[in-house]
C-alpha cells in the first residue's frame, strides 16, 4: 500500500520548519512522497495579508525543487472559495482507496481541528502526524507565541487532547519525534514587513523570489 503524507499549509510563505517536519515525517512512517498542498482561499485566516494561491504554490515549488519525494500538489489552491481538508481527503481517498494517507500538521492545529469541518472524516481518512511547534498558543488561528509557558506544560496540555481525540474519533494521531522548531511564517510576515534579514528561515530560492517580488513589504 503506497504511503503518502499531504503536507497542507496556507504557506504564507513555506518556511524551514515545514520542510523539516515533512522530511521527518518522511522518515519516521517511510512515506513514499508527499504532497504539499498550499490552501485556496485560506480558512479562518486574516485574508488581508495572504498571497494569492499562484504566488504561495510558485513559492512552494521553489523550496522543494531539489527534495525528491517532495511534491506540489495544486488540488485546493486552484479551488475558488474555501477549501476543507475533509473534502480534500474524501476526494483524494475515492480516487486512491489503496493510498494511506498521513496528513501532516502542527501540534498546535490538534487544539484547532474540532472547529474545522466534519473532523469525524478527517479522522476517518488519513492518520494524522503532529509536529510539536515550540510555545505554540492554545489554537492555529492565534499567532502569539506565548511569553511564559513553559515546553513542558504544553506536552502534558498536547498529551491530554491526544487522548481525547483518540477516544473520541478512533483518531489514529501519531508524534512526529522533532525538536521542537520555533518558527512560524507569521513572524516571518513580521520580519519583512520590518526589514529583517529571513535568512535561514526559509529556501535561499524562496527568499530570493520573496527580494525579488518586494512581498510582504509595508
Ligand atoms: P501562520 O503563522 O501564517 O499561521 P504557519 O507557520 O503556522 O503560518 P501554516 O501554513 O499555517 O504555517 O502551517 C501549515 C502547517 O504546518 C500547520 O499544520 C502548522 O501547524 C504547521 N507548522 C508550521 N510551522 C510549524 C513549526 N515550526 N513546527 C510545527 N508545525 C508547524
Ligand atoms: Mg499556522
Amino acid at each position: 500500500m503506497e504511503k503518502i503524507g499531504i503536507m497542507g499549509g496556507t504557506f504564507n510563505p513555506i518556511h524551514n520548519g515545514h520542510l523539516a517536519i515533512a522530511q521527518k515525517a518522511k522518515e519516521q512512517f517511510a512515506l513514499d512522497k508527499v504532497l504539499f498542498m498550499p490552501s485556496g482561499v485560506p480558512y479562518m485566516k486574516n485574508l488581508r495579508e495572504v498571497l494569492p494561491a499562484t504566488v504561495r504554490c510558485e513559492m512552494t515549488a521553489l523550496a522543494i525543487r531539489d527534495i525528491p519525494c517532495f511534491e506540489l500538489s495544486d488540488l485546493e489552491a486552484v479551488e475558488q472559495g474555501n477549501t476543507y481538508t475533509c473534502r480534500t481527503l474524501e476526494k483524494l481517498k475515492s480516487l486512491h482507496p489503496d493510498t494511506d494517507y498521513h496528513f501532516i500538521l502542527g501540534a498546535d492545529s490538534l487544539f484547532a481541528i474540532e472547529e474545522w469541518r466534519h473532523p469525524e472524516q478527517i479522522f476517518q481518512n488519513c492518520t494524522i502526524l503532529a509536529a510539536v511547534r515550540k510555545g505554540t498558543a492554545k489554537t492555529d488561528t492565534s499567532h502569539e507565541i506565548p511569553a511564559s509557558g513553559s515546553v513542558k506544560t504544553d506536552t502534558g496540555i498536547l498529551q491530554t487532547q491526544v487522548q481525547y481525540l483518540q477516544k473520541k474519533y478512533q483518531a489514529s494521531i501519531e508524534m512526529l519525534e522533532i525538536s521542537a522548531i520555533d518558527i512560524s511564517s507569521t513572524q516571518i510576515r513580521r520580519m519583512l514587513h520590518q526589514g529583517t534579514s529571513v535568512h535561514g528561515l526559509v529556501p535561499e530560492a524562496v527568499e530570493a523570489y520573496i527580494t525579488e517580488n518586494h512581498l510582504y513589504q509595508s
